[in-house]
């Protein structure tokens, strides 16, 4: 594109998204063209690069072997285990072949799901790419979540393959991943037939189901040599499903597409990441999140670049280790989130010091509320140019951020800055759904059709994507469910979320899941489950809990004994990750005379604040337990 300015690129993307798009196609390699550009016949959903053929794997890896062979691609680096293993792109490409080969023996190819269960290690992304080179789905799940979210989503995509590991390591200790994945198994209706797993040694007392588990280092050797033909797929073909949580009690299957999404990444790479072939991308996130899918994995290698995958934590063996990597390996381009920073800003400051970061150009921010001391604190620290960006799971890649690469705008703290091109975003007053007035507060919206790489549907419910994304507001706008302010400027200010979940440390829970969890004990009668706002991870889990039987909660001794439990079913069915930080008992629940909980008032409480209209509440004593709750905890 010649040199345009944001104003006109954003406009030519939204007004002819057609002539914008069909040019940014021309970054990936398409095995036959596309017809056209879009199809929207059928709204909400939209359909890029209507009959293109191409493949991820082919893009991401094939496509680069002519010219960086021996460029690393790859850079696994656990502090965990002290490994650290370069990959080029050469070895890339035959590790990805042998793990093709492997799934491929397994009855996988074109359209069959995959789910990764995965730590951080290479393999977890030889077994994405393996997919995509089959042209079968994976489902990559966090290995942060327990045995009931890996059932849940197991029976949601009915994988033909889990792929997983004996065990993952944070902060020195092991988790066992193949206890978690067998009981997963048990509850599972439909398990996979098979189980590949790669055997770390970690665990020494690792079981093997005869028949249906297999060691990945045995059946790897069996095709060392392997070349897998690429599966060559019509650009609307699912390349991956991604669960994540909405308000309901059940995960949704975000489904994203092949080709618009390997446009919207590389076209992003260089608009929005300033990515080059031949630099280093250093993103801190895990692959089981849509930042580790998009920008520790696809991305960087679709633009050529060198991505670090990192097993470990931000402050082990101290807190100078990120900068040591950057130092290390020149890294150009710096991914992480919020918390991550906080984290490192309590630890000692010489650590910043005591490292040459001079390679790093840029830090993007993004997952969560970036607040002013944070984006300052480090960005002083670094002397690089700090970027906030706001997206979402469901889109895949920035919604909200500054656009180095098409025209580098003024910065405003506390700002994700302007709608990315091809977003048509719009701020809507909750209840009249009529355009906000500069400074008001709105629901931040976007006029579909959404861009390519967005979600194209949720996997295997249609009507599921309708209802939960374009119902509100006369069904003609995608809502994000995210407060929003916009300034004269036309700079977006992202202000919570509008719905009942919960994001901590740049993680999304949903209220209803931890309550499920939660009242799946026999203890409990009624549960509420709010975040709270929280300096450090941004917000933190906190439930309010009715026993069945009050007797059992009387004392302290009674409410410590039953919180325990309730933090291990919690830990059990949906991981570490949705442990409340608190539970509070209560004889009653704030709701409304139609029964519905006013969880708003209870956060507002939690907080600190003005609870707000109660004209509903059904009985005021409710709230006087909740605020009783409050000022005696448990313990
Ligand atoms: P997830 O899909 O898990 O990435 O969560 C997306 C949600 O995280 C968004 O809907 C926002 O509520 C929040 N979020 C993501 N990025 C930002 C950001 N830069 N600023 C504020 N909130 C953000």
């Amino acid at each position: 594109m010649p040199q345009a300015s944001y104003a006109d690129s954003h406009r030519l993307s939204i007004e002819q998204p057609e002539v914008f798009w069909a040019e940014q196609a021309q970054r990936i390699v398409w095995q036959q063209p596309f017809s056209r550009v879009l199809d929207f016949s059928q709204p909400p959903f939209a359909r890029w690069f209507v009959d293109g053929t191409t493949n991820l794997c082919f893009n991401a890896v094939d496509r680069h072997l002519l010219q960086r062979p021996d460029q690393p691609a790859l850079v696994y680096i656990s502090t965990e285990t002290g490994q650290e293993t370069s990959y080029s792109y050469r070895q890339l490409h035959a590790e990805v072949n042998r793990c093709a080969a492997v799934l491929r023996a397994q009855g996988v190819g074109k359209g069959e799901r995959v789910i990764i269960y995965m730590p951080m290690i290479a393999e977890a992304i030889f077994a994405m790419l393996a997919c995509a080179r089959l042209g079968a789905i994976h489902s990559v799940v966090f290995g942060g979540f327990a045995s009931h979210s890996l059932a849940s989503r197991i029976d949601d995509a009915r994988p033909k393959v889990l792929f997983t590991a004996d065990a993952g390591m944070r902060g020195g200790k092991a988790i066992h991943y193949k206890p978690l994945v067998d009981e997963a198994l048990k509850l599972a209706q439909h398990p996979p037939q098979s189980v590949i797993i790669v055997d770390r040694g970690i665990d020494q007392n690792l079981q093997r189901v005869p028949g249906r588990d297999l060691d990945y280092a045995t059946l790897r050797e069996q095709h060392l040599q392997a070349s897998v033909d690429v599966e060559w797929v019509e650009s609307s073909h699912p390349s991956y499903i991604l669960y994540t949580s909405g308000t309901t009690g059940k995960p949704k299957g975000v489904q994203r597409d092949t080709g618009g999404y390997a446009v919207a990444l590389a076209t992003s790479m260089q608009y929005i990441y300033g990515g080059q072939a031949g630099d280093c991308m250093f993103t801190t996130s895990d692959i089981g999140w849509v930042v580790g899918h998009s920008y520790i994995v696809y991305g960087p290698l679709l633009a050529g670049m060198t991505s670090i995958i990192y097993e470990g934590t931000p402050v082990r063996p101290d807190a100078a280790i990120w900068w040591k990597i950057v130092e290390q390996y020149q890294v150009r381009v710096m991914f992480s989130s919020p918390t991550a920073i906080r984290v490192l800003k309590k630890q000692d400051p010489a650590c910043l010091m005591r490292h040459d970061v001079s390679s790093l150009k840029s830090l993007y921010l993004a997952g969560e509320p970036l607040d002013e001391p944070t984006a300052r604190w480090i960005s002083d620290a670094l002397r690089v140019d700090v970027i906030d960006n706001y997206w979402q799971t469901e889109t895949g890649w920035p919604i909200l951020s500054a656009q180095p690469g098409i025209e580098p705008l003024p910065k405003k703290f506390g700002s994700p800055g302007k709608p990315v091109y091809g977003f048509n975003v719009k701020l809507l007053h909750e209840a009249s759904g009529e355009p906000v007035a500069d400074e008001e507060k709105g629901v931040l919206v976007i006029k579909p059709p959404l861009p390519p790489g967005c979600l194209s549907t949720v996997w295997g419910d249609d009507a599921r994507f309708v209802k939960t994304y374009f119902s509100n507001f006369h069904q003609q706008v995608y809502s994000s469910f995210d407060w929003a302010r916009r300034d004269a400027d036309g700079y977006y200010f992202i202000l919570g979320r509008a719905d009942d979940v919960i994001n901590v440390a740049g993680h999304r829970l949903g209220t209803r899941e931890i309550e499920e969890a939660l009242s799946s004990h026999a203890g409990v009668a009624e549960v509420a489950v709010v975040g709270v706002a929280d300096e450090l991870k941004g917000q933190v889990v906190a439930a309010f809990v009715v026993a069945k039987d009050a007797a059992s909660v009387a004392d302290a001794t009674g409410r410590q004994a039953l919180e325990k439990a309730l933090m291990a079913t919690v830990d059990q069915q949906l991981g570490a990750i949705a442990r409340p930080a608190k539970i509070h008992f209560v004889a009653l629940l704030p709701k409304t005379r139609s029964g519905k909980l006013l969880r708003r008032s209870i956060q507002a409480l939690a907080e600190g604040r003005d609870p707000g209209d109660l004209t509903t509440l059904d009985d005021p004593g409710a709230l006087e337990q909740v605020r009783q709750a409050l000022l005696n905890p448990a313990g």
